[in-house]
């Protein structure tokens, strides 16, 4: 009897580390598979660029261009634009690869870091008649001063670039019991609740044109996210109440 007790605990334990190794593989193929879906959609859109730009440099290599000042200036425009898209998207790409190796031990003084934000995006602003405000009170966090500029920058352009003529664009950051919290509302397009998740995605875009067309590359809101994940952060998107989007980050300090 005592030996078949033995028996059945012994199967019991194989069962369950076999539905462990089950769990775990799933979890990898999980991982393998975003992994795979990146570098497709990494690959697809460095493509597209790439090919535009060969097109034109063929036509002129092979002289079946006419050549005139108007298409030269026009070739040149167009190539330049898209070798701006490539190497934006390399740049993020990169910097995403290097995020684990920053060091995070900086103390920053948060409203000095926003000023600086909303001072370095105001030429945008003032294009796009967005009014920016910062709402900040006197507080720090502790974390890598460049990758936190970076996060607030791409949050703020973001804003801007998705509003209307006349909209507004506010920073806030503020003390919520143990955590401190930074917000970016604006009063823009806002974002469909189905896809609001989704927006953190490598290369995903609501509206690929729009984006495109203020070139965008799909990926300032993945490396917003990788930032908030390095410094043990949480990020959230919700509609503003009075229109458009608020995106919150919260640390625990
Ligand atoms: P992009 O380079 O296209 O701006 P992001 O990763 O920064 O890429 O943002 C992904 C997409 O999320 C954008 O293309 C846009 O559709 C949407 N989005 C981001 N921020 C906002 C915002 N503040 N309001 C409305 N839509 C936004």
């Amino acid at each position: 009897l005592a030996d078949s007790r033995l028996e059945e605990n012994k199967v019991k334990e194989l069962n369950q580390l076999s539905v462990s190794y089950n769990k775990m593989l799933g979890r990898l193929s999980d991982a393998f598979e975003v992994q795979r879906q990146f570098t497709a959609n990494a690959a697809h859109e460095l493509r597209t660029p790439l090919a535009l730009m060969q097109v034109q440099l063929d036509s002129y290599n092979s002289g079946q261009h006419p050549g005139s000042d108007a298409d030269t200036v026009q070739t040149i425009k167009m190539v330049t634009e898209q070798n701006d898209r490539l190497s934006k998207m390399v740049k993020t790409l990169l910097d995403m690869s290097e995020l684990q190796t920053v060091g995070r031990d900086e103390t920053i003084m948060v409203d000095a870091l926003v000023d600086e934000v909303l001072a370095d995006l105001e030429p945008l602003a003032r294009e796009k008649h967005v009014e920016l405000t910062g709402n900040c009170e006197d507080i720090t966090i502790v974390g890598s001063d460049i990758l936190i500029y970076r996060l607030v920058y791409n949050l703020v352009e973001n804003a801007i670039k998705y509003n209307h003529p006349g909209g507004q664009v506010t920073v806030s950051a503020f003390r919520k019991e143990k955590c401190v919290c930074l917000s970016v509302a604006d009063t823009g397009n806002g974002i469909p609740e189905e896809l609001r998740e989704r927006v953190f995605e490598p290369f995903f875009r609501v509206d690929k044109s729009r984006s495109r067309a203020l070139g965008g590359v799909g990926l300032g809101l993945a490396l917003v996210y990788e930032i908030v994940r390095v410094h043990d952060g949480s990020i959230t998107v919700r509609p503003n109440p009075s229109g458009g989007t608020v995106f919150e980050v919260m640390f625990t300090q």
